[in-house]
């Protein structure tokens, strides 16, 4: 039998092959050890998910010849280019003109890239999860890894450095605007320059009571703590369209160097909870910027009709408004032109604590703004437009309102005469406030 086995061929051949299959099966387990064992001692490997925010650092990293390092980044992009695997990332920016600019970002595609980069190279894998969604957000879960020489760690914290300088030297001087993206916050388009916030006129002593009062509160932490009183602030700016309301919430948080969070009420899939959880959830250093507050309900009614319906109920709101406090100071912001469509609910200390008009224009705000935009006119010519506007029934309803007067001051451009002469294109503004 021994004898029959050991000259029969195909019984050696098998056992040769076996043989065979072990001995590779050794030699992979071995090379794939042998491999980690490298992998580990000789590369520095560092995985960025998409949710942490060094994750669009990285890609804009890689994305952008940036001037000040055109050499390096260049040739990266040769590299990305060459690979042949890339991803259009479109953004839009919209000028102070209002015009809408869209810029396109060629960011590496999901797979992997070898990109040279300062000499050394770097192998980055950008992987995206077909089958896991951020539950969250509702887009596929994506992780970048980047993989250098362990002698070329540094190299790669540099990477991720200068990406984050970069991201942040983006926003400096600048105010991000975020808007709710299902239960979180999301930065709405680039960061906006700046507005002076002398630039809003508002009446006489209103623009320093409200900065004082926000700063007052600012600087009154431990009080408020010391006293387990819940650290927050609501302020209700109310008033006619167009007298700056919105502009000046922008600009104070300019001014505080704040961010501002757009909450839209009305928004598709909104629920009380989620309401709640994005009030209590608002990125550090940000204002909340509840604009309208009387539209949210009444629009409501006529989605309805439409179709589809917001889930926010009017008490959802007020529960959101008084929740649990972060740990942080949350200061909101309400805007309404109809103040007496709110709820007193909605409006008693505590939840806006602060309420001031802003109004059409006063004659003092008319001078200023005047000046403004014309600081060589002489008072003179200042006065006669103040007195030109005056509405003749002395009712501050038919006072014009300043985002009128800044469209006329904008179509007399450096014309203070021309201004004056032309006044009776100032419509009276027709309202009911
Ligand atoms: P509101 O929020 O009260 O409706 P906005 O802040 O949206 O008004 O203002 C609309 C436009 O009018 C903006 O372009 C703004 O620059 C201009 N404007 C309105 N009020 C003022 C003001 N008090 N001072 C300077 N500009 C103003």
């Amino acid at each position: 039998m021994e004898a029959f086995l050991a000259t029969n061929p195909y019984f050696s051949a098998g056992f040769g092959l076996i043989g065979v299959g072990a001995g590779l099966a050794v030699l992979r387990n071995g090379g794939m050890q042998i491999a980690t064992i490298a992998r580990r001692r000789l590369l520095v490997t560092v995985e960025i998910p998409s949710k942490d925010p060094s994750y669009a650092w990285f890609l804009k990293w890689a994305s952008t010849a940036t001037a000040s390092n055109r050499e390096h980044s260049t040739s990266l992009l040769a590299n990305l280019l060459r690979s042949n695997q890339l991803s259009v990332e479109t953004s839009f920016r919209t000028r102070e003109t209002g015009k809408s600019l869209a810029s396109f970002a060629l960011v590496p595609a999901p797979g992997r890239h070898f990109v040279q980069h300062k000499g050394a190279w770097l192998l980055i894998e950008r992987a995206r999860e077909k089958s896991m969604l951020d539950l969250k957000t509702g887009t596929p879960w994506e992780t970048v890894t980047v993989s250098a020489l362990a002698r070329d760690r540094q190299l790669v914290i540099d990477i991720l450095e200068d990406a984050k300088s970069a991201a942040l030297a983006e926003e400096e001087g600048k105010t991000v605007v975020y808007t709710s993206y299902g239960p979180e916050w999301r930065p709405f388009g680039a960061p906006r320059r700046r507005r002076d916030i002398g630039s809003v006129v508002l009446d006489d002593g209103i623009s320093d009571h409200l900065v004082s009062d926000v700063e007052a509160f600012l600087a009154n932490g431990k009080w408020y703590h010391e006293r387990g009183i819940p650290y927050r602030r609501g302020y209700l700016l109310y008033g006619p369209p167009g007298s700056g309301k919105t502009s000046f919430i922008q600009s104070l948080a300019g001014h505080l160097d704040y961010n501002i969070c757009v909450m839209n009420l009305s928004e598709r899939g909104m629920t009380d909870d989620r309401l709640a959880h994005l009030l209590a959830n608002a990125p550090p250093r940000s204002l909340i910027l509840l604009e309208d507050i009387d539209a949210a309900f009444t629009k409501h009614r006529d989605q309805a009709k439409e179709g589809f319906q917001s889930m926010v109920t009017f008490s959802g709101l007020l529960n959101a408004l008084d929740g649990v406090a972060a740990s942080e100071e949350r200061l909101v912001f309400m805007t309404t032109n109809h103040i007496s469509r709110l709820d007193p609910a909605l409006i008693r200390p505590g939840r806006a604590d602060v309420k001031v008009k802003i109004d059409n224009s006063s004659d003092s705000q008319t001078r200023n703004m005047f000046l403004r935009f014309y600081p060589n006119a002489t008072a003179d010519v200042a006065n006669a437009f103040v007195n030109a506007v005056k509405p003749v029934s002395g009712n501050a309803c038919d006072r014009v309102s300043p985002a009128s007067l800044q469209g006329h001051f904008v179509l007399h451009r450096d014309d203070p005469e021309g201004a004056l002469r032309n006044v009776s294109m100032l419509t009276s503004p027709q309202s009911e406030f």
